[in-house]
Order: structure tokens, then sequence, then C-alpha cells
């Protein structure tokens, strides 16, 4: 096997050497369209260094997490190298849930929008069998499937891979834990011998080694070399935030961090436009930069940035390397950047000629494990941050407007504007602290001076319906008033939906690990990696949460799941009983209810 390690630069270098662009790597002008369509400005390092041996037809081997890339990484040689013509599936993509196996058929349909009459499938367990069987009779070039669905399919002859010139194993380590080893390896042995293999995985343990060596053809493996440290002046942040919910945790970061001047780093061109004009329209000034500005435009950016008649960049990588300017206190890192040595180069761009720094880095649930990696990478940890709540965001408004009255109070006007109003009082009668308020109403927006509070969750259809059908089947809510403590429901960080704690009877003595349970639970009752919470693996059983309406015959089918081989009987968690109004000690089922306030969404 050869192994091409994507080498690094160092942290402060601003020589950051210019990698290849995507039309270097020889792509063709049909997918080089479509990812002018969505943004990518160049080729992250998994990308730049997956792409030309599987052009070339060499088998590979992607050290690689999700986040990097990795799906560009494939999809586009694969696009390449299909022939419309043939009606059989060309390629077939084996994801561990049905979550990925969509994202991934998605992403197929993107980078293939100027490749006419080309047909991408997504096949995953709890779809009818009915959508799958149309959209394969009527041929599809690329399957994206999970393995079960897969083995399905090919079992019942609806599926052709006779034809197949590419298979890649996407998250193969998570297919793994998943327990659809044996699966996969059926298929790698029951496709044609000549097609090419790209297998991706974010570890490497004994098993996946095995399938390479004795399922790929002399594979080129590919890892991202971490070579990275970080200056010690700048303070590294992490806020835990959803997708859907950035754009709010900005406005609030904002509104109360004390900066300067700020860079915010997006993943690609349109997202600087876009982000960049959201901000102005609330009232920032911002400007984006990324690499389609010309230097001019980009220059006179940058020189208002520096003389403080601009305060936020909103930049892609590209755009801003080797930017050196040293009113920027803050960078933040909107969307998580792909490799750490972008992240190192990201927040290098504060703490400049010897000052401090803030760097704050923006994280959704599934992004966890680049934060760890970028931990890992820079051995140093990040801390934590709240996001600021609607209380802080108003305190640092009332705040600002006294300051401003402060500051005005030293302006050479103020001779002039007292004797208008000592006129006005005069004629009038006003007092003069009404007369402030109204002058202050011609320049603040009253209606909007305070923010909001969050709104409640909204009240479960179902609970309204019928409640006593709901105490009887529902799990134990933290609300319930009948004796437990008083707690707040827990939500989904993701998708905002109200968990509740669910029990299955396989635990450590099982050896079950939380990958096995979400496998099984996604894949047979259809639900999304999203839609877990914690999950506590217990000598005996565990305690999973999920949502806390899940319709019956997802319950049902649950209840019919097995993992290792054990039926998993999930049902309602009722805690400890005897427990539950005991109140020497900590509940013992709190292990499996964590962060319950924490998690309560911001509207
Ligand atoms: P993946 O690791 O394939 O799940 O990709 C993570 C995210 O990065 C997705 O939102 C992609 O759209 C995005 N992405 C992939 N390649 C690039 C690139 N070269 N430049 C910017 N964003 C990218």
């Amino acid at each position: 096997m050869s192994t091409n390690e994507v080498d690094s630069v160092p942290a402060d270098d601003d020589r950051h050497e210019e990698g290849p662009t995507f039309a270097d790597l020889g792509i063709d002008d049909r997918v080089l369209a479509a990812i002018a369509d969505v943004g990518y400005e160049s080729p992250s390092p998994i990308q730049a260094a997956t792409i030309p041996p599987l052009l070339s037809g060499a088998d590979v081997v992607g050290l690689a997490q999700t986040g990097t890339g990795k799906t560009a990484a494939f999809a586009i040689p694969i696009l390449m190298g299909l022939d419309t013509a043939q009606k059989k599936p060309s390629a077939l993509v084996l994801a561990p849930t049905r979550e990925l196996a969509i994202q991934v058929a998605e992403a197929f349909g993107k980078y293939s929008s100027h490749i006419p009459g080309l047909h991408v499938l997504p096949i995953y367990g709890g779809q009818s069998y009915g959508v799958q069987l149309s959209g394969l009779r009527r041929g599809a070039h690329v399957v994206v499937g999970t393995p079960g669905r897969v083995i399905d399919h090919l079992e019942k002859g609806t599926l052709d891979l006779t034809q197949l010139r590419y298979l890649v194993l996407d998250e193969a380590d998570e297919m793994l834990k998943m327990g659809f080893q044996e699966d996969v390896e059926r298929i790698l042995r029951d496709t044609p011998n000549d097609k090419q293999v790209a297998l991706f995985s974010a570890t490497m343990p004994g098993a996946i080694r095995k399938i390479s060596k004795q399922y790929l053809n002399d594979p080129v493996e590919i890892t991202v070399k971490s070579k990275t440290q970080t200056n010690t002046n700048i303070t590294q942040r992490y806020v835990q935030v959803s997708h859907q919910r950035k754009l709010d945790a900005l406005t609030r970061v904002l509104e109360v961090e004390d900066f300067e001047a700020m860079i915010i780093f997006v993943r690609t061109k349109q997202a600087t436009e876009e982000l960049a004009e959201k901000l102005r329209s609330r009232g920032f000034s911002a400007a984006a930069i990324n690499g389609d500005i010309a230097q001019n435009q980009r220059e006179r950016t940058i020189g208002q940035l520096k003389s403080g008649a601009l305060d936020i960049l909103v930049a892609t990588d590209v755009a801003a390397r080797g930017l050196d300017v040293e009113r920027i206190s803050h960078v933040v890192n909107y969307d998580i950047p792909h490799d750490t040595e972008s992240y190192v180069h990201r927040i290098g761009r504060t703490g400049r000629a010897g000052r401090s720094g803030q760097a704050l880095l923006f994280v959704a649930p599934r992004e966890r494990h680049l934060l760890k990696s970028i931990e890992r990478a820079t051995r140093h940890p990040l801390t934590e941050m709240q996001l600021p709540s609607v209380d802080d965001v108003n305190a640092t408004r009332v705040s600002k407007f006294g300051d401003m009255i402060t500051e005005n109070l030293s302006s050479d006007n103020v001779a002039l504007f007292r004797k208008l109003i000592e006129d006005y009082e005069a004629e009038h009668n006003t007092p003069l602290v009404d007369i402030a308020a109204a002058l202050a109403v011609g320049g603040f927006d009253g209606d909007n001076f305070f923010m909001e509070p969050e709104p409640e969750p909204a009240p479960r259809r179902e609970r309204d319906r019928d409640r006593d059908r709901d105490r009887e089947r529902a799990p134990r809510r933290y609300d319930d008033e009948d004796g437990g403590p008083r707690r707040a429901p827990s939500f989904s960080r993701e998708s905002g939906q109200e968990l509740a704690t669910y029990r299955i009877s396989v635990g450590k003595r099982h050896r079950v690990v939380p990958g096995a349970i979400v496998g099984a639970i996604a894949n047979e009752g259809g639900l999304r990696r999203s839609d877990f919470g914690h999950i506590s693996i217990r000598p005996d059983y565990s305690l999973v949460e999920l949502p806390a309406d899940l319709p019956n015959e997802t319950l049902e089918a649950l209840r019919r799941t097995r993992i290792s081989g054990v039926l998993i009987q999930l049902q309602p968690d009722q805690g400890p009983p005897a427990q539950r109004l005991n109140s020497r000690g900590p509940r013992r089922d709190r292990e499996a209810r964590p962060r319950t306030e924490r998690r309560k969404p911001r509207s």
C-alpha cells in the first residue's frame, strides 16, 4: 500500500502555500461548473489528495471524517467516469445510516447538476420498497444505500450489480460498529473484480485494515497529517449551536462581545455574500471577501477594515490568507473548518503584533468530532462558551444606550442643542426627561429595542388530544407532577424536538456500544442521527433519549429490533420508582438525563 500523508502548514506561516485549484486536479468542465455553482473555492486537503489517484484508477483508503469534504472527494471522480448510457448501476456507495445515505445522494445530485440524464438513488431501511423498486427499474447510475437494504435488494434480485465499476465504503468504521461487517464483505466479494474501491473511515481498526488488505487492490492510503500549534495569546472558545440557529447565535455574540474588528469564516463564496448581507440588514457594518472578488476591491475592503471604517469581514479561507490587520480582535469560525491546519491559520488572523485575541468556534452536534480533532492536533482544549441569553443582550443594549449618552455629552454640539431644548421646554412646558425620550425615539427603533424572550416550545399536540393515553404510553416525562422532581424536558439540540428516555434490554453485559444502538434503532425505526439524545449504557440495560412522540408503528418496530442478537424490547423508561421521591441523594438515572436545562432551545 502506498501512503500519502497530506502535509500541513505550520501555524503562523503566512507564506501559506497556494494549494491546487479544482481545475489543476484534472476535473472536467461539467463537474467544475457544478462546483462553481455550489461555491467551493478550492479543494479541501482530502479532495486534493484523493481525486487524482481515483481519477487514475487506483483504489484509495482515506482516513477522513465527516466535515472534511470526503463526499466530494469520491463523488467527483466517480461522476467523471460514469457512462449515462449504461442503465445498470455503475457506482454503489455504502453508508452506515439512512441519514448519511440521503446526504451522500444529495451531494451526488449537486455535483452532477451539469451532467444531463444522470440518476442517483438512495436506498435504505425504513423506506418503502415501492419507491426504491421503481427507481431501480428506471435505471440508477449511482446507488447510495445502507448495507442491510442493499443486501435485501440483491437477494430479491432487484439490484443488479454486475456492471459495477465503483464501490465506496463511507464511514467504514461506523458500518462495522453497527454490525454490517458481514454484509459489507459480501458486497465486496459478490461484485465485479475489476471495480475500483474507495474506503473512507475516521479510524483504522484492525478489521478495516483486514478488509482493505483482502479486497482492495494496492490502495493509495491518504491521511491528513497534523503539524499544528496555536498561539498562546489567543483565547479559544466554542459554542454548541445547530446549523439553523447559527445566525441568531452570531448576532447575539456580535451584540454582547466587546470586539474591535472581527473576521468571520464561512466555507463558500456564496456564504460570504449571504452572511455579510444578513449582518448588514441587522445593522452591523460587514463586508464579504472571497476568491471571486477583484484584487483592487479586496484591497479597498481590507483598507477599510484597517482604518476602522469597517468592523466585520466575512471571508473564506482562501481570501483571508496572509491577512494581517492588527485591529482584528476576534475570529469567528461560523462554519467549522475542514482541517486543523485551516483552523490554526484562521485563528492566527487575530492576536497579531503581540496583542491578545479571541477565537470562537461554532460547533453543530454532528461536528463534535471535528472539535475533538482540533483539540487533539493543537493540544489545546477549547473552553465551552454559553451563548449570551436574551437578558445578556438586553443588558448590553441598555448599557450601550447609556454609553452613547455619555459620549455625546462631550460633543461640541451639545451647547447648540441645549439652547434649542431649553427654548422648547419653556415654550411647551414639557419635562426635560420627556424631551430626551422623544429625541431617543428619533434615533432608535423602540419596538425592537429589547430582544424578545424566547417563546416556550409548542405543546405537544398529542398531549392535548389524549392526555390519559399519553401518560400510559409515553415515557416518563420530566415535568410530570405525580411525585417526581420537576425537571425541564429535554430537547434535541439539532431538531429542537422534545426528547424522552427509553429503556432497551441490552447493556454492557451484551457488549453493546453506542454506535450499535444508534445503528439498529435508526435503521429499524427510520430515525435520523439528530433524533438521538444521550445514550447511557448500564450493566444490564441501556437508556436512550429519542423523540417523545414516536409513532406507535415505530415503537412497535423497535420493540422487535435485535442488537447483538438480543431483542431490545424498547419501552418508555419509568425510572426506578423507589428512588423517585428519595431526597437523600441524586437519582440513579440522572446520568440518562443530562444537561436538560441547557438543552432547552432558544428561539
Ligand atoms: P463532507 O465531509 O463531505 O460531509 O463535507 C462537509 C461539508 O463541506 C459539506 O457541507 C460540503 O458541502 C462542504 N464542502 C465540501 N468540499 C468543500 C470545498 N472544497 N470547499 C468548501 N466546502 C466544501
